[in-house]
């Protein structure tokens, strides 16, 4: 067995009893009902988050132990992007023109209770290992088909073997150009990310990760040493983070962290809204509480740690982006745009034939 499955395995916590006897019963009330919340979905908090917990009720806490609310489902739903309506064949969804999503496995280090695929995630059963079979031969079929997502599950928590396996046996599709990772194993399991992970990496590319971090106190000196290591192996880094209620529903919080994950050379590429999920429906803010966090970050820092703000539109639609509003009207002649600071300013249309009065182009103070 790897030292990071060593680690995994003896060191995570992954029962509500193994919580009580970390943090005292008077942190886990109402034990006999939080057991239902706790088996409707696997639980495991992997030792870096077990490390990251300061107190009961903080924003890693609230990502990974079961809550009672979980409990009440109003109008949460089950599969709420409708990845099983489009899968064509098991382990894929195809929504879009020219990329695939492909579930590689069904296990991840630590499990967010917030997940969008807790219908299926932690059960091998529902992610087969064995049928990969018929979505090679999908990928293969379907030459439109030049960018492949693993997800899961986490793929980094195969073994090397197989995730050399899995690679090489995309690379050897010859209309595929992009392979990308989806894992939150830098932040989950950052020990996972060995020398030699990095080394097979590095054979497969173009080969793109985007990792998942929601708080600023989760980029650990481990976490940025893993992130550098895949960095210095050529693979460009994403982040995909989702907007939750007690954990990065302030701005001031996420500014911090895109600009943690910027400096530990990540690229912030998705702000989630958290996807309409049966038991996480706690989890859920308000949109215009992303478009506030998008408005105190761009203009405000560095445009490069700004990244999309989308809805993964429930039913299947895809991730649809949401901006705040910066142009106040559009016509034939002119455009007046609202700066970040909210300082108005009139930009005048190629080809513009009225014209307008001098002054109306020039900057205008709003208030
Ligand atoms: C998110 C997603 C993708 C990738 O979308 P990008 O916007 O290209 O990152 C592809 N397929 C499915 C089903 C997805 O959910």
């Amino acid at each position: 067995m790897e030292p990071w499955q060593q680690l995994l395995r003896k060191q995570s916590i992954a029962s509500l009893d193994a919580l009580v006897a970390k943090f005292g019963a008077e942190h886990v009330p109402d034990l006999a009902r939080l057991r239902q919340a706790a088996e409707n979905f696997e639980f495991r908090i992997s030792p870096a988050m077990v490390d990251l917990i300061k107190s009961p009720g903080d924003p890693i806490w609230r990502q990974y132990v079961p809550d009672l609310q979980e409990l009440e489902v109003h109008d949460g739903l089950v599969d709420s992007l409708a990845e099983d309506a489009h899968s064509p064949v098991p382990n894929i969804t195809h929504r879009y023109p020219d990329r695939a999503l492909f579930l590689v496995s069904p296990v991840c280090a630590a499990y967010c209770r917030f997940c969008t695929r807790r219908r299926k995630v932690g059960d091998p059963k529902k992610i087969p290992m064995a049928e990969l079979e018929s979505a090679f031969r999908y990928l293969e079929e379907h030459v439109e088909i030049r960018d492949v997502i693993m997800s899961g599950g986490d793929p980094l928590l195969l073994s090397d073997r197989r995730i050399d396996e899995l690679c090489k046996r995309l690379r050897a599709i010859p209309h595929i150009e992009v392979i990308r990772i989806g894992s939150r194993v830098p932040c989950h399991l950052p020990e996972r990310i060995t020398p030699e992970l990095c080394a097979l990496l590095k054979q497969y590319h173009p080969l793109y990760i985007n990792t998942h971090f929601n708080h600023p106190d989760e980029l650990t000196p481990a976490a940025v040493a893993a992130l550098g290591r895949l960095a210095d192996a050529g693979v460009p880094l994403g982040c995909q983070t989702v907007l939750l209620k007690g954990v990065n529903d302030d701005p001031e919080v996420m500014k911090r962290l895109m600009q943690k994950l910027l400096a530990a050379r990540v690229r912030p590429y998705y702000i989630y809204m958290c996807d309409q999920v049966a038991g996480a429906e706690h989890f859920r803010t308000t949109v215009e509480k992303g478009l506030e966090i998008i408005r105190a970050l761009r203009g405000w820092t560095s445009g490069l740690a700004v990244p999309h703000f989308v809805i993964d539109a429930p039913g299947g639609g895809g991730k649809i982006p949401l901006l705040p509003e910066y142009v106040e009207s559009i016509s034939d002649d002119a455009v007046v745009l609202k700066n970040y600071a909210g300082k108005r300013y009139v930009y005048r249309q190629p080809g513009a034939h009225e014209p307008l009065p001098p002054t109306e182009f020039e900057p205008v103070l709003v208030g």
